[in-house]
């Protein structure tokens, strides 16, 4: 098993139509002026007879989710707001051509490439990278996927609105490269991955965004996507030190600190942590001493079935706490039973003879950007106990959720 000095990022994922399964985003890809209108009130005219398309791109872990509220960003004074159909690829591919770009397509999203306007501006007249201008935190917002596999879109509404007012509108006909001729074109630079995303560019009528405004876009036929800018952050200096892996299950203090890291994390994605109490019931006598050898058989058990980036902790005697970032109630409840079964397992093959029961308590909260992210911690970890407390009241081996 792979080890790393400290705990690895949660996977950068995007929500699914009609299925509890994330999907697990590599890189995203962003096509620059594609469609003319909007390249106009840029400033440009494109002939694509001789132009051929150009792509920044964001980091994975600048992706939203939708329905988040992202903090008004810094540095900038004209954050611009731009709505664009998003491709997402399913299969991989290197030199494709356009008549078999459609095999790529898993399936569409509706995203927000949201902009420092004024920065972007200043490095494009300086011939400098777009990287500060477009590669901003939590901008690259995007809504639930459609899956589509194989379909290729050539037309359908594309709109925003902005507190309810229409600020960007156009048909997706417009797009001067179409979807084929981009998966074919980037394709010769890049050998695609399954997770590539695509933002394809975005119509005219971009502008910029305020505190306390509400974004809504949709695409016509595949979904919509929703944004509220929050308050300016203001400084924090530096943060706590990383938790240190260690062959050691870590304790109560160190998972408080993860977990307000993670909240942290949560916050800029819009995405939920849940957290989950694994008691072992009924140890009787004296705790302590009893519960030592049954809580290491089952920490080497529930330890083995964790990703890498979720934590294990010991809580107290009898008591482990799993801190799932980016879980969703779903496919929590699929691990809370399998992490059950393992504890039984693990019971079975154990020294004491006496038997005993195992209960999850899960807590799922998305944290907003006006909470305190310890007492927020420290609250999901008290409600996740209260739900076992009731748990145990109500009989062994029992998974009870609050939300
Ligand atoms: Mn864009």
């Amino acid at each position: 098993m792979t080890t790393y000095l400290w705990t690895p990022p949660p996977v950068a994922a995007l929500a699914v139509q009609g299925n509890a399964a994330r999907l697990p985003v590599n890189r995203l890809f962003f096509v620059g002026r594609n469609y003319h209108a909007h390249a106009r009130e840029m400033g440009v005219t494109i002939d694509k007879t001789t132009a051929r398309p150009f792509y920044f791109t964001k980091s994975p872990a600048h992706l939203l989710a939708s329905g988040a509220v992202l903090p008004y960003p810094p540095q900038t004074h004209d954050f611009h707001h731009e709505v664009e159909l998003v491709a997402v690829l399913g299969r991989g591919g290197f030199g494709v051509a356009a008549e078999q770009a459609h095999e790529l397509i898993y399936g569409y999203a509706v995203g927000l490439d949201m902009t420092r306007r004024d920065v972007q501006q200043r490095l494009r007249d300086k011939s400098h990278p777009w990287c500060l201008g477009k590669d901003v935190e939590g901008s690259a917002v995007c809504g639930a996927v459609r899956p589509m596999p194989g379909t290729v879109l050539t037309g359908g509404e594309i709109a925003l609105e902005v507190n309810g007012v229409v600020r960007q509108r156009a048909d997706l006909g417009d797009l001067i490269w179409n979807l084929r001729e981009l998966i074919a074109d980037l394709s010769q630079f890049y050998h695609l991955q399954p997770g590539d995303v695509i933002y394809t560019g975005t119509p005219e009528g971009v502008g910029p965004v305020q505190p306390g405004d509400r974004l809504h876009g949709r695409v016509q036929g595949v979904g919509e996507v929703a944004l509220t800018l929050g308050p300016v952050r203001q400084p924090t200096g530096v943060d706590p030190a990383p938790r240190a892996a260690s062959a050691v299950l870590p304790g109560r203090l160190a998972a408080l600190d993860y977990l307000g890291r993670m909240l942290s994390l949560a916050e800029r994605r819009g995405s939920t942590v849940t957290v989950m109490v694994v008691a072992i019931d009924d140890v009787a006598g004296d705790r302590t001493h009893d519960a030592t050898d049954a809580e290491r058989l089952i920490a080497q058990r529930l330890a083995s079935r964790l990703r890498t980036h979720e934590l294990l902790a010991h809580w107290e005697p009898g008591q482990f706490l799993v801190v799932l970032p980016d879980a969703d109630t779903a496919s929590a409840l699929v691990l809370a039973s399998d992490l059950r079964q393992c504890a039984a397992a693990a019971e079975a093959t154990g020294p004491s003879p006496q038997p005993r029961s195992v209960s999850i308590g899960l807590h799922s909260r998305r944290p907003t950007p006006d909470q305190d992210l310890r007492e927020l911690a420290a609250e999901m970890v008290v409600a996740a106990q209260r739900v076992l407390e009731v748990t145990q009241a109500n009989g062994p081996g029992r998974i009870e959720i609050e939300p």
